[in-house]
């Protein structure tokens, strides 16, 4: 099967034998039918934190092949899967931070989205992986990880009445139509206003500001718009790695949060979203088939593409 690996800092597509099968296993094997191209599938691949023979990808949408599962699903099934489950049991999952639970972090999709075929554990099935709802199309559908992403960011935000997203690629722009979905009222900061999807800069300090730009001008932005006693929800990291101002943080109360990873529930939450239109994502992905995988990647380096989804078959 012909899978996307990293070798000496470049994605290489290889021919590798057939090795995807369940041999015994409870779990599924899926044929890929895409997988979008994450901010973080970049981070790993430019910053090589990636080993060679590494496959990325994690925002799968497959058709299961062959299935051992206690779950309901059959051969033909079309799914959305995420990467990472956690065990529900430990110190972290029982304090609400699941993706920092051992388990979770242990747990992938094998080999990685980047490949015909992924082979997906029964706790995958039973617990982050779904049916793709029919009228969604598969790009569309692939962005059921990433907004989980942002779900779990406003859940973790807690009660807020405004909010500011900074920062309006695809994850701001999906984090801002969330948060309206919320019921929060929300404003939107770009460099580029163009790009603010309808969504009016902030007049007033808002409760929670919410950082999905990767860039370091954005912190002082970040502080300039939070309220006292407001919340900075850290989304992105950022190429200085610099922190918030330590003074401003103890005189003025706030609270900087961390939100990285999501977890079942809020990955269902995100595909009631999708499903609902609620959050619509019609138009956002440029499709690239397998064998340019490698324009994909230069293009979201370069900025020259809004998100990227790799159409395997
Ligand atoms: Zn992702
Ligand atoms: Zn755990």
């Amino acid at each position: 099967m012909k899978a996307a690996i990293v070798e000496n800092g470049q994605i290489v597509i290889i021919n590798r034998p057939e090795d995807i099968k369940l041999n015994g296993k409870k779990g599924a094997v899926v044929e890929v039918l895409g997988c979008g191209l994450c901010g973080s599938d970049i981070v790993k691949f430019r910053q090589n934190l990636a080993a060679n023979g590494t496959v990325l990808g994690h925002e799968i949408v497959a058709r299961i092949k062959e299935i051992d599962s206690d779950t309901g699903f059959k051969p033909g099934d079309v799914i959305v899967s995420s990467h990472h489950v956690p065990c529900g049991r430990c110190e972290f999952c029982q304090s609400g931070s699941e993706s920092m639970c051992a388990h979770f972090k242990a747990t992938n999709i094998v080999p990685g989205g980047f490949s015909e075929y992924v082979f997906l554990s029964e706790e995958h099935l039973q617990n982050v992986a779904h049916k793709k709802p029919e009228h969604l199309t598969d790009d569309e559908a692939a962005f059921y990880e990433p907004l989980g992403c942002c779900v779990r960011a406003i859940r973790r935000a807690g009660k807020i009445n405004t909010a500011l997203v900074v920062g309006f690629g695809s994850i701001g722009n999906i984090m801002a139509q969330a948060l309206k979905a919320f019921g929060v009222k929300t404003y939107g900061y770009d460099v580029r206003p163009d790009r603010m999807a309808g969504f009016e800069p902030a007049q007033d300090a808002v409760d929670a500001v919410f950082m999905t730009s990767g860039a370091d001008a954005a912190l002082d932005t970040a502080l300039k718009s939070v309220r006292d006693g407001g919340k900075i929800i850290v989304f992105s990291s950022t190429p200085a790695n610099t922190g918030y101002a330590n003074n401003e943080i103890y005189y003025r109360e706030l609270t900087v949060l961390g939100s990285y990873s999501p977890t079942p529930a809020d990955l269902k939450t995100s595909l009631d979203l999708l499903a609902a239109g609620k959050v619509d994502v019609k138009g956002f992905s440029t499709i690239y088939d397998f064998e340019h995988i490698n324009q994909a990647f230069a293009d979201t380096i370069e900025n020259k593409t809004f998100k990227a989804y790799i159409k395997i078959r």
